[in-house]
């Protein structure tokens, strides 16, 4: 089916009755920007910055981390790309970061990770922040915070960078035009506060594969738990369906950025659960995008929300047959 998905590069990505989804990618190195235009996709939905420090050896200076975000800026050109701050430590050590005694740990997944680290690493995320407001001069800055678990720690991030970008304003240094601050839900206490949370955000994305784990209680990268626990279950989709519903009340786009999306199934669940942004992988782009021309979301959505209401627990059997009745392909 390579072909038919390559014929459909330049085609939009909207369902049979004219919902537009925001088709993204993922990436975190620089060659990752080409992806974008091999497969058509309308911007980067999530670039793990972090991934830059897991390859140097050693801290990367703020001129080298500038130069690759201002690099993968202009292979986006027009389209919009979402930089996540650091998600350092838990199972992404720096071998170069120095640890105390204090901040060893035995759950590192649960551990001193991500921004719970980054705001208090003196210097790392300022440093960061510089270099991707001098990255995007003159253009749309997205930043979004990873691990958020209390809404404070959004306020702490984003004042951070507000700091920077005062200073570099004092300083006579070209701004971006805008800034639009973001949070990840991962953590499912912050389901809870989003009416706290939301008014404050320009945007939401819900990653997949540590909210998975973190509801679950199932390490994501334990080889016997791998299949145990499905995307596709009632807990995760009533879970989605509640943030979702709460992030229309208050105005605030919503999209996925963990790999549930690129699953074609799983996507087409999503949608049902009215997402319209997806970030996947860019293999994931062709095999997506034709799910999407071939559905009726609104239909879909009435028949999904029903299941979920009345507590059906084999929601992958009934969304695989609804698709074999309409012949829309899933795999
Ligand atoms: C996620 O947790 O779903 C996510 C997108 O971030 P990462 O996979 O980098 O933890
Ligand atoms: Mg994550």
């Amino acid at each position: 089916r390579r072909a038919e998905f390559a014929a459909m590069r330049d085609l939009p990505s909207v369902t049979t009755d004219g919902q537009r989804v925001a088709l993204m990618v993922n990436a975190g190195l620089r060659e990752d920007a080409q992806a974008l235009d091999v497969v058509g996709a309308d911007g980067i939905g999530l670039f793990r910055t972090e991934f830059q420090f897991l390859v140097s050896a050693t801290l990367p200076q703020r001129e080298k981390q500038q130069r690759l975000y201002k690099d993968v800026l202009d292979a986006a050109g027009d389209r919009p790309v979402i930089f996540r701050t650091v998600d350092i430590g838990g199972d992404k050590a720096l071998p170069y970061m120095q640890r105390e005694d204090d901040e060893q740990e035995d759950n590192p997944a649960m551990g001193w990770r991500a921004l719970r680290l980054a705001l208090e690493r003196d210097g790392l995320m300022k440093v960061q922040a510089r270099a991707l407001l001098e990255a995007a001069a003159g253009k749309v800055l997205h930043v979004m915070f990873p691990m958020i678990s209390e809404p404070w720690e959004f306020d702490a991030a984003r004042a951070l960078v507000e700091h920077q970008r005062a200073w570099l304003a004092t300083h006579k240094k070209k701004l971006p035009v805008a800034v639009r601050y973001g949070a990840m839900l991962e953590v499912p206490a912050l389901a809870e506060v989003l009416d706290i949370l939301l008014p404050k955000l320009d945007f939401l994305s819900i990653g997949t594969n540590d909210l998975t784990q973190f509801l679950f209680a199932a390490d994501r990268a334990h080889p016997k738990l791998a299949e145990r626990y499905d995307w596709l279950s009632i807990a995760i989709l009533r879970f989605i369906n509640r943030v979702v519903l709460a992030c229309d009340a208050h105005n605030v786009p919503v999209g996925v950025c963990g790999e549930m999306g690129g699953r074609t199934l799983e996507a087409m669940a999503l949608i049902g659960l009215g997402i319209r942004r997806l970030s996947i992988t860019p293999a994931s782009v062709g095999p997506v995008k034709a799910m999407i021309r071939s559905i009726d979301a609104a239909a879909l959505q009435q028949d999904l929300r029903q299941w979920l209401a009345d507590g059906a627990t084999d929601i992958r059997a009934r969304l695989t047959s609804w698709a074999k009745l309409r012949e829309i392909e899933i795999n």
